[in-house]
């Protein structure tokens, strides 16, 4: 499956911003635009991104202040800065404004891609390696599950799925974090719940099948929660 990556890139030049955004498209990215540093930090702090391009110099609140008050709030999301050669300061060479890297303008978009991609490497959260509910466990890195020691045949949906489950195993888990987590399609227009009700009933009976005790459950008017059945 592809996970799409999203990118928020906060830049008032409209020339830059485009640029770096159809650039960025262009590799398969979704990215939105944000042309003021409040709008950045709104979207930043509502939305899910994998990745903020920040420019430095922003009307009202500037991207110093955005990336400071994103840490303030606790958000670890990966953060290039853009800055021009005249406004490199030790700060931000030093990096301990919270930005993960950064580049000088002018740039070449080849720089800015190789940057985006190592820091999307790195900052990619990583999932346990292994993570276990009653006799399903999963196997992260090779994107392998199994229950009882058999291996269940998951297509890669069902596996990013079960996966997002398992991770909040005893919490339950709306349609909509589910469409926002595993799908990770903002611009689809449509709400996925049947869609998502499908791939749940197919994985249920992959996974809650056999003899074991059930892991996957449906409460009822809010979503859906993985956890070891007690024994009744
Ligand atoms: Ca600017």
């Amino acid at each position: 499956m592809i996970v799409v990556t999203r990118i928020l890139v906060v830049e008032d030049e409209s020339k830059v911003a485009r640029a770096v955004a159809d650039g960025l498209a262009a590799e398969g990215c979704d990215t939105a635009i944000a042309a003021t540093g409040d709008e950045g930090l709104s979207r930043a702090l509502a939305e899910r991104f994998d990745l903020v391009v920040l420019d430095l110099m922003l009307p009202g609140r500037d991207g110093l202040e955005l990336l400071a008050a994103l840490r303030q709030a606790g958000h670890a999301t990966p953060v290039l800065v853009l800055t021009a050669r005249d406004t490199v300061s030790d700060r931000v060479a030093g990096l301990d404004t919270g930005a993960d890297d950064y580049l000088v303008k002018p740039f070449a978009f080849a720089e800015l891609l190789a940057r985006v991609r190592a820091l999307l490497r790195r900052g990619r959260p990583e999932a346990p390696a292994r993570l276990k509910v009653a006799d399903l466990e999963i196997d992260h890195a090779a994107r392998r599950a199994t229950r009882g020691g058999k291996a269940l045949p998951l297509t890669a949906r069902e596996f990013t799925l079960l996966e997002y489950l398992v991770q909040h195993q005893g919490e339950v888990v709306s349609r909509e974090q589910i469409a926002r987590e595993v799908w990770r399609e903002p611009a689809r227009g449509t709400p996925l719940d049947n869609v998502i009700d499908v791939h749940i009933m197919r994985l249920r009976r992959k996974i809650d099948s056999g003899p074991g005790a059930r892991v996957l459950h449906t409460v009822r008017g809010v979503g859906f929660v993985v956890r070891e059945e007690e024994e009744a």
